[in-house]
């Protein structure tokens, strides 16, 4: 089973249209209308855990509701194949060992396969993330338009990586980035950041008794702030620097620190550094490590909405969700400036960037201790996701790109003809 049918329900345009009003529709609706006839398929490495699954769950139905009919794909599991991605992804973010021929040769063995087992006969394909990006060199035909989006930071790639990755790119049509600073140089890319949608299981409201339900399972404390991480267990979001600003901040303002997080179909590590974090975390009486299910959305909604602070300490980071999901909520939000944090957190107005440990637990204190700061800060982040990181502008964006690039294609076919 390769293809991924989206949990979701109709109707969700309304309920943006009720949000946003009816202008945020037409205008979707409009470009959605330049490409009638046409048929779009999204391409992945996994169906569950990440963002890239968090937003494809429901942009997916969103274009077929539109009326650009949309499937989604997913790349067949393979332990190697996952081992090979997950070291290429590391490498992309500038560390751990490059890729061998070996692996090389592997990745080209294992995409020929997938390209045969896919179903890839849309107009529109839009590749996500370098595990995928393999497909274009045996799969694409002359009358398809092939996108390649990229989730993740490139700007301190290690050059061997690059060049296998971006030798790849090469045999689509755009190659679309979350942030002007990960776009390779010399080569073209379009920007536009990933987005969060308001009325998924994971931001839609709650009320007390629902995530006091949600919650009740945990033992978490009731009678001191919660500061939280909710990120997959990956060294990139550094897990262990969290525990250490919070050891730090814990000495001058009471508090206790929640880590939760389950782990990608495609990441390997993820076991692993769950055992470190358990470890570091053991024998700490104000520090909780949940290991959550794959699905557990409406908890994680239900924990940031109820936690004080919402920490986000990625050492790398194409965007985070997690930022702008907290901000939604009208949480203070302090975390790393790096890669497409500062996007969201536009420091002393939307939330506090941070740059070290220390760093850290001094913004944690005062966020702690200044109620009024948090209020300010959760305001303002609300109404900066609400203008800018909602899922009505990733999809005007995409939109717009595959209307521009789909004309450029019937142009270059009249010239031709
Ligand atoms: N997430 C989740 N369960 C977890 C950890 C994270 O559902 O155990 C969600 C999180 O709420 C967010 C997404 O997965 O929607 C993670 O996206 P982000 O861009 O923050 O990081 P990524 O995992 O893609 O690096």
């Amino acid at each position: 089973m390769t293809r991924v049918e989206p949990r979701i329900e109709t109707g969700i345009l309304s309920a943006y249209r009720a949000l946003l009003g009816e202008e945020s529709v037409r205008e979707l609706t409009a470009l959605a209308h330049g490409l009638r006839g046409r048929r779009m398929v999204m391409v992945n490495s996994t169906a569950t855990g990440g963002g890239v699954a968090e937003i494809l769950h429901r942009l997916v139905p969103m274009l077929t509701e539109l009326g650009v009919p949309t499937s989604w794909e997913v790349l067949p599991a393979e332990a190697r194949f996952h081992d090979i991605t997950k070291r290429l992804h590391n490498a992309l973010h500038g560390h751990g060992a490059p890729l061998t021929d070996a692996d090389h040769e592997h990745y080209f063995a294992f995409t020929r396969q997938a390209a045969e087992r896919l179903t890839l006969d849309g107009d529109i394909i839009m590749i996500h993330d370098p595990q995928p990006a393999g497909l274009a060199a045996y799969r694409r035909k002359p009358h398809q338009t092939w996108i390649w989006r990229c989730h993740i930071d490139l700007a301190d790639a290690q050059p061997d990586a690059l060049d296998f990755i971006m030798t790849r790119v090469a045999h689509h049509d755009a190659a679309v980035y979350s942030h002007a600073t990960f776009v390779p140089r010399m080569t073209p890319g379009f920007l536009t950041p990933p987005s969060i949608d308001p009325f998924s299981p994971k931001n839609v409201e709650l009320d007390d008794d629902r995530m006091h339900e949600l919650l009740a399972p945990y033992g978490l404390p009731g009678d001191v702030p919660w500061v939280t991480q909710v990120s997959r267990f990956d060294r990139i979001k550094d897990p262990l620097g969290v525990i250490e600003a919070f050891r730090l901040a814990r000495k001058r303002e009471d508090a206790h620190l929640v880590l939760a997080g389950g782990s990608a179909d495609d990441d390997p590590e993820g076991a692993a550094v769950l055992a470190e974090v358990r470890e570091r975390a053991g024998g700490m009486s104000d520090v909780s490590v949940l290991a959550l299910p794959s699905d557990a959305h409406q908890v994680i909604n239900a924990l940031q909405r109820r936690s004080t602070v919402i920490v986000q300490k990625s050492l790398r980071e194409g965007f985070a969700l997690t930022v702008s999901e907290a901000l939604w909520k009208q949480r203070a939000v302090v975390a790393s400036a790096v890669g497409g944090i500062p996007l969201q957190v536009v420091h002393e107005r939307t939330g506090l960037l941070v740059r070290s440990v220390e760093g850290c637990a001094l913004q944690l204190v005062r966020a702690l201790r200044d109620r009024a700061l948090r209020r300010r800060l959760g305001r303002a982040g609300h109404d900066h996701v609400r203008m800018n990181f909602l899922h009505t502008r990733e999809l005007r964006d995409y939109l717009a790109l595959a209307l521009h690039l789909v004309r450029q294609l019937a142009r270059a076919g009249q010239a031709h003809g």
